[in-house]
């Protein structure tokens, strides 16, 4: 069985994606710093006999290359993630997004890894497509707006990848992740999922931003990381890139009333500026649609679940979460 490393294994979709190469049998080397994930994430496996935790960053090059060495195949996950986290830290994430992205595919041609690159659907910027597909224009808006850095920074890793396959013929594909939610997901970041269902939980009222108009699908973590090892073991999937994610469009305001049907219909709903929650010169991205057609065609399948059982899911993790602290 193959062994893989996978960076950013304590994170959120990390966690969730070395449990799967586990339970597949895989040998598995997490690289965290545990910065925006937690060791709690690996708590179910910490003691599996095929799993190493390496605690240390990307950026220790040393840490980097020992980390990579005897491993078949990588999943690069670690970065500076969460818009709320990227905006606030400009300089952290590009250090953390760019530099080690470009030794890991330096390691790889060197030892012949497969591998995968984490991205995201922030590469497309502000595209006001109904739907994106992958070959899309990407419509990032000014530099002096921080929020943008962070989609820039991995679309300079998507042209790195794409440049070691080309030239290195680098096994490399390329997924873009699409606002995966899921349990062990937690709203420090911005994101909006867990920071709903915590305000449910707490009586609200829930926060939605401006109107709540702007629109979003979200995909269950557990059917992006089968697409994601899927993707990674498809003999079709290097040198090409990959939407990953729900295609269901749903408002925010719409989410906010799923998820307070579901927790407590006595909860209200607040709408706050833009302004009062990033800051003066932040810009949203009014819609995020994927096209999955080319995951679809591909692997025979994309995350399907519907919006509903994915909120029950992670109201019922929440739940459990919050009586274990109240215990
Ligand atoms: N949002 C919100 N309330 C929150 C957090 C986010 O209304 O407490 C909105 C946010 O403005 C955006 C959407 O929810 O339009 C999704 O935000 P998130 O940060 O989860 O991901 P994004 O899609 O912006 O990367």
């Amino acid at each position: 069985m193959p062994h893989c490393l996978v960076t950013g294994g304590a994170g959120f979709i990390g966690s969730h994606l070395v449990e799967r190469l586990l339970a597949a049998g895989h040998q598995v080397t997490v690289l965290d710093n545990l910065s925006t994930g937690r060791s709690e994430n690996l708590q179910a496996v910490a003691d599996h006999e095929r799993l190493r935790i390496i605690s240390g960053s990307i950026t220790d090059q040393p840490l980097l290359t020992d980390a990579v060495r005897g491993t078949d195949v990588i999943y690069h996950l670690a970065a500076a993630v969460g818009v709320k986290l990227v905006a606030e830290n400009p300089v952290h994430t590009i250090e953390t997004n760019i530099y080690p992205t470009e030794l890991l595919l330096r390691l790889a041609v060197q030892g012949g890894q497969r591998f995968f690159l984490a991205s995201t659907s922030e590469v497309y910027g502000k595209n006001a497509k109904e739907v994106w597909t992958e070959e899309d224009d990407i419509h990032l808006g000014p530099t002096s707006r921080p929020r943008w850095a962070y989609g820039c920074s991995k679309a300079i890793d998507e042209f790195l990848a794409l440049a070691y396959h080309r030239k290195y013929d680098l096994q490399v594909v390329i997924g873009r992740f699409f606002n995966v939610v899921g349990p062990r997901q937690v709203g420090n970041y911005g994101m909006v999922v867990p920071r709903f269902v915590d305000q449910a939980l707490s009586g609200g009222p829930l926060q939605v931003y401006d109107d709540g108009s702007q629109v979003r699908c979200f995909a269950h973590v557990s059917e992006v990381v089968d697409s994601v090892i899927a993707l990674t073991e498809s003999p079709a999937g290097p040198g090409r890139i990959f939407n990953i994610g729900g295609d269901q469009p749903v408002s925010i305001r719409e989410l906010a009333e799923e998820v307070i049907r579901r927790t407590d219909p006595s909860v209200s709903i607040r709408y706050l500026p833009y302004s009062q929650a990033y800051g003066d010169d932040f810009e949203d991205v009014r819609r995020r649609v994927p096209c999955v057609d080319r995951l679809a065609e591909t692997i025979g399948r994309k995350p399907g679940m519907t919006l509903g059982a994915i909120l029950d899911d992670i109201i019922r993790w929440k739940q459990e979460v919050r009586s274990r602290a109240g215990s």
